[in-house]
């Protein structure tokens, strides 16, 4: 009985103080975004999908090999190529033939991107790719380069983060026989 007596006394205020934090936040205004009504506001630096630029490729390996998730595919060929000047060697040359992702297994760490040394990958902040079928985000070389036109230009560097590097004209015969010296 006595139980019952405390446990109705503590519901009253319970009770006010629960419609009192209602009032309270009824006419504040809300922070959800009615997606997929109203687009999310998106930092530019989103990780959305990962964007390939072909051209850019030479097929080294280093993001299918640096991957955690194993989740690039990357096949090619050699082709020999004319040497680049009469009397030369032809050379050889790496061609893509397929270049893959699956965003089923990737974990958008970047490592690829990070890794490229030849600015092939590039983040962008596209994520409306949702498929119901978990193999059609497998996405082959072709549309990994349609993610290119979503890309943002890089952002600027914060002031007096890097200053232009300056390459000096070799003022006189003598110079132009010397490597040019870089000055900040
Ligand atoms: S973002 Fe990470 S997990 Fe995804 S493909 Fe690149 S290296 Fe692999
Ligand atoms: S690291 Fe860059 S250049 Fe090398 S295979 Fe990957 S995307 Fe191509």
């Amino acid at each position: 009985m006595a139980r019952q007596e405390k446990e109705s006394r503590g519901l009253v205020p319970g009770l006010l103080s629960g419609m009192a934090t209602t009032a309270r936040t009824a006419f504040r205004p809300t922070h959800t975004r009615q997606y997929p009504d109203v687009a999310p506001d998106l930092p530019p630096r989103s990780r959305g999908v990962i964007a390939l630029l072909a051209d850019n490729c030479t097929s080294c390996m280093l993001c299918a090999r640096e991957c955690p998730d194993w989740c690039i595919y990357i096949d090619s060929h050699k082709e020999t190529i004319p040497p680049a000047s009469e009397g030369g060697r032809p050379r050889q040359q790496n061609v893509l033939d397929r270049f893959a992702i699956d965003f089923s297994l990737c974990m958008y760490c970047g490592i690829c991107i990070e890794v490229c040394p030849f600015d092939a990958l590039f983040w962008s902040p596209e994520f409306e790719y949702a498929e119901t079928d978990i193999r059609d985000l497998l996405h082959e070389k072709e549309r990994l380069g349609e993610w290119m036109a979503t890309v943002p230009p890089p952002a600027a560097f914060e002031p007096g983060a890097l200053e232009e590097v300056v390459v000096d004209e070799p003022a006189t015969e003598e110079d132009a026989t010397q490597p040019p010296e870089a000055t900040r």
